[in-house]
């Protein structure tokens, strides 16, 4: 197969996780026999430096162009950086914005899942890990809070600030039917999240994910108010298979996901539309305080590269070839610094990608 893959490397770490991530595909492409297409794109602070703003049409055009693109991360040092000088419309974050709304990406897929071998990481008692947990948060990227009509005005002298948060049917049902698609190749579980207690926005989210469920008769479906959800997260993960929520609930709950299972240097994401299309990126950010340095975790991005070959490649095979490779080597000692505990070895940025790739 030949497959077409845009690459964003970015800032910061970004360059050197992605070269990673690309010696590991570049690993599956050899020994499965497909051709691996790569094209460089310039986003963020690497675009600004070059063009003066953080996205070109030219790049969104490379992008939409390619069958899946590959992200590093992109943003400096929020205090010091030159970037964050400029407008908001100009800074590295809106390229990524932009970027997510050109290419219609409103599906936003984070699995959190606990490895054995970095358990003594996780802050959760082992009583309340038991035999660990796998699970994946699918969020509503496009809609919601963040997207709705807002403004601040002053009314007799008092400062007030609206913000709407509107769902329509559809914007709830592709992304509901993007859940059950994903439960369907998991543990046929779906925990639907919501505030139906208070928001309207959340009755009609349940009421058409519910419809949207009579399509999967052999996924579980089950609803939980967001409260709970946080609660649930750090009392019982492992009872979580896809955990379906919009646009707000689910960027918190993501992270809070991503804190229990120990580094966020392990955690990769896949962002879709409503074809094969995806971008694919590690769930953390650009890490300026150690760039360069060749100690940066690049697992996150290299099982982000595995949810490109199995969502946007259909490659299954290929996929579950880098998940065993990343496993395999955590089980023979080998951590980056982030996730180093007594016993194990130590190994660089480099040295932990060689190590992947040698494996598949
Ligand atoms: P961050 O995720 O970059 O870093 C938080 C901490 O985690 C740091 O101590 C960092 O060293 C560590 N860390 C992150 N990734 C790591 C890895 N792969 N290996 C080892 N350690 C790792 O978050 P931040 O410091 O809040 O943000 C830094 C910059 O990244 C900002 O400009 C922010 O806007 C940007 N950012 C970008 C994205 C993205 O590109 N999607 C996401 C989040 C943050």
């Amino acid at each position: 197969m030949e497959c077409k893959v845009a690459v964003i490397s970015g800032d910061g770490i970004g360059p050197e996780i992605v070269r990673e991530a690309k010696k590991v595909m570049d690993a599956v492409a050899e020994k499965y026999g497909h051709s691996i297409i790569y094209t460089d794109v310039l986003m963020g602070g690497a675009s600004i430096d070059v063009h003066g703003i953080p996205l070109t049409d030219q790049a969104v055009a490379d992008c939409q162009a390619a069958d899946a693109v590959l992200m590093g991360s992109i943003g400096g040092n929020t205090s010091t950086s030159p970037w964050y000088q400029l407008p908001a419309d100009r800074r590295p974050e809106a390229g990524l914005l932009k970027l997510r709304k050109s290419l219609c990406l409103f599906a936003n897929l984070r699995p959190a899942s606990l490895y054995q071998e970095l358990k003594k990481a996780c802050p959760l008692k082992d009583e309340v890990i038991k035999d660990g947990f796998d699970l994946m948060i699918m969020r509503e990227l496009t809609g919601g809070l963040y997207f709705g009509e807002r403004k601040t005005v002053e009314e007799n002298g008092v400062w007030k600030a609206y913000d709407t948060l509107t769902y329509d049917e559809n914007e709830i049902r592709r992304i509901a039917k993007r859940g059950f698609e994903i439960a369907k190749k998991r543990r046929k579980k779906v925990t639907s999240v919501d505030k139906a207690n208070v928001l309207d926005s959340s009755r009609l989210w349940r009421k058409v994910v519910e419809e949207v469920a009579k399509e999967y008769p052999d996924v579980v479906l089950e609803h939980m108010l967001v409260d709970n959800c946080a609660m649930q997260l750090v009392k019982d993960p492992g009872q979580f298979d896809v955990i379906l929520t919009e646009n707000m609930f689910g960027d918190i709950l993501s992270d809070e996901a991503s804190m229990i299972t120990g580094s966020i240097g392990m955690l990769p994401s896949a962002s879709l539309n409503d074809t094969k299309f995806g971008l694919y990126e590690p769930s953390g950010g650009s890490a300026p305080d150690i760039a360069g340095q060749n100690i940066a975790n690049p697992i996150a991005t290299i099982l982000s590269a595995a949810m490109m070959f199995r969502f946007s490649f259909d490659l299954d095979q290929e996929a579950d070839a880098i998940e065993r490779a990343v496993q395999q080597v955590l089980t023979e000692g080998y951590r980056t610094g982030d996730i180093l505990s007594e016993g194990c070895k130590q190994v660089s940025t480099s040295q932990m990608g060689d190590l992947i790739a040698e494996r598949i």
